[in-house]
């Protein structure tokens, strides 16, 4: 049913197009021609303007065959580096890798050259289907920009799939952790460092005693926190009048997410000006929870497609967002399923073309099952 060699065609093109985070423009050209070559239009949004990228998100909608509810699959276009020339290799293994320069880019392009091959099959075979939804966003690996940015009011689907899972085809993200982004700053008063230090209030000094009192690493076993980056002062014989530290805290949970963020925060701050200087602290969520139930339709309808194609269903944690996340958040229940891409983020990244057929098959049987 799958056209392997039209499937492994159509997924080195794209790959072989450039699309490095916020300079997805030539995939997007090369999808808007894709679909509009079958009639089919693609919406582009604004998020590439407000990125200042070369591409927005793509949205791209099937008119359903039969009368059931619409079902939403997305993927994101951009790459990470070095990801600029990627010349795809198949090996005699069935492996496509790229020449060991780059990465490879099935991260997320095997999502998108299976969606591609699906809605081929669908049309080739006028196969039955619900209305079908397309997300393609940009700057996923930039924070999840493309798809925060995204109007969610524009889709139908309540029920949506994410392939950008490096597990196995099989393999169900059901949970995922919420993330805040925090930011700690501390102002003293600078004063010279051998003639008049106690007129100086030394934000480093404060900072690390505020610290010294606050938990870091894992919280409990679904929970995390970290300071990653630490920065302040101007010069060696100045006491340093400001201190910044830029942090996070992870949960599956939001409400241990609320918790631990407040206690950092009240820690810091009670800290901080009780020993003469002054905190502030900024929140930002990044990105919220998946937190799928084994027996919600979502998760039940992929076990099934799963099961159709002989494979055993996996369900899966994992400890960073995706746009499955934004999905989630925007009320659209969304699992993220494993597609089979391996060494992602690195330039050993390579995928089987044996995942990338069962990708196209997975992604049939699933609408099969919404039929
Ligand atoms: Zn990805």
């Amino acid at each position: 049913m799958v056209n392997e060699e039209r499937l492994v065609q159509l997924f080195i093109q794209l790959v072989e197009t450039d699309s490095i985070s916020g300079r997805e423009g030539k995939v997007r050209d090369f999808l808007k021609q894709y679909f509009s070559q079958r009639g089919l239009q693609v919406e582009e949004d604004n998020a590439g303007e407000i990125l200042q990228g070369s591409s927005g998100n793509l949205l791209v909608k099937i008119t359903g065959t039969v009368d059931k509810p619409p079902l939403l699959f997305a993927a994101h276009m951009d790459t990470v580096e070095p990801g600029e020339g990627v010349k795809a290799v198949v090996g005699n293994d069935r492996i496509i890798r790229s020449q060991g320069d780059t990465v490879l880019g099935a991260d997320d392009k095997s999502a998108i050259a299976a969606m591609l091959e699906a809605v081929e099959i669908i049309r080739e075979r006028q196969w039955p289907h619900p209305p079908l939804e397309f997300l393609f966003t940009v700057s996923e690996e930039q924070g999840l920009m493309g798809s925060k940015l995204f109007d969610f009011t524009r889709l139908q689907s309540k029920i949506a799939y994410v392939l950008d899972d490096n597990n196995d085809p099989g393999t169900i993200v059901i949970k995922s952790p919420c993330q805040n982004e925090i930011e700690y700053i501390v102002q003293g008063q600078a004063a010279h460092a051998g003639m008049n230090p106690e007129d100086g209030v030394n934000a480093i000094h404060l900072a690390a005693m505020a610290l010294a009192k606050m938990p870091c690493g894992r919280i409990d076993e679904e929970t995390t926190c970290n300071f990653g980056i630490i920065e302040g002062g101007w010069a060696r014989n100045i006491v340093a009048a400001e201190c910044r530290i830029h942090g996070e805290a992870r949960s599956h949970s939001r409400e241990k997410l609320n918790h631990i963020t407040n206690s950092l925060q009240n820690t810091f701050i009670n800290e901080i000006e009780r020993l003469g200087g002054q905190a502030e602290v900024k929140i930002d969520l990044l990105y919220p929870e998946i937190a799928l139930q084994s027996e919600e339709e979502v998760v039940q309808r992929a076990q099934r497609a799963i099961r159709k194609l002989g494979l055993e269903p996996t369900l899966a944690a994992t400890g960073g967002g995706s746009d499955a996340s934004v999905i989630n958040g925007a009320g659209i229940r969304c699992a993220n399923l494993g597609v089979g891409m391996k060494n992602v983020h690195t330039t050993e990244e390579y995928i089987a073309i044996d995942d990338l057929v069962m990708d196209v098959r997975l992604i049939l049987a699933i609408i099969e099952e919404s039929c």
